[in-house]
């Protein structure tokens, strides 16, 4: 999963171009559920939040590293409670 770091802005952008809901707005800043950012696998090529945030703040969280395979799972599993 990826996260937001406290350099985000606020600008929006971002949450509506996630494929699986995982952005929200959270008590300072936008944050990502890494129980729901699959890092755009199995919709995306990439990350679709990195691609429009304007200032960069969207790195690896580095408390949930996860596999492509692992990525591809988690995507599974949110289709089917979608
Ligand atoms: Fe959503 Fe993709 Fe960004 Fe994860 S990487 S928060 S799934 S847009
Ligand atoms: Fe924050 Fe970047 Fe999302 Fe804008 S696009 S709300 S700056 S994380």
């Amino acid at each position: 999963a990826l996260l937001i770091t406290s350099e985000c802005i606020n600008c929006d952008v971002c949450e509506p171009e996630c494929p699986n809901q995982a952005i929200s707005m959270g008590e300072e800043f936008y944050v990502i559920d890494p129980e729901r950012c699959t890092e755009c696998v199995g919709h995306f090529g990439e990350p679709q939040c990195v691609q429009v945030c304007p200032v960069e703040c969207i790195p690896l969280n580095p408390d949930h590293v996860e596999s492509p395979e692992q990525l591809m799972a988690k995507y599974e599993r949110l289709q089917k409670t979608a």
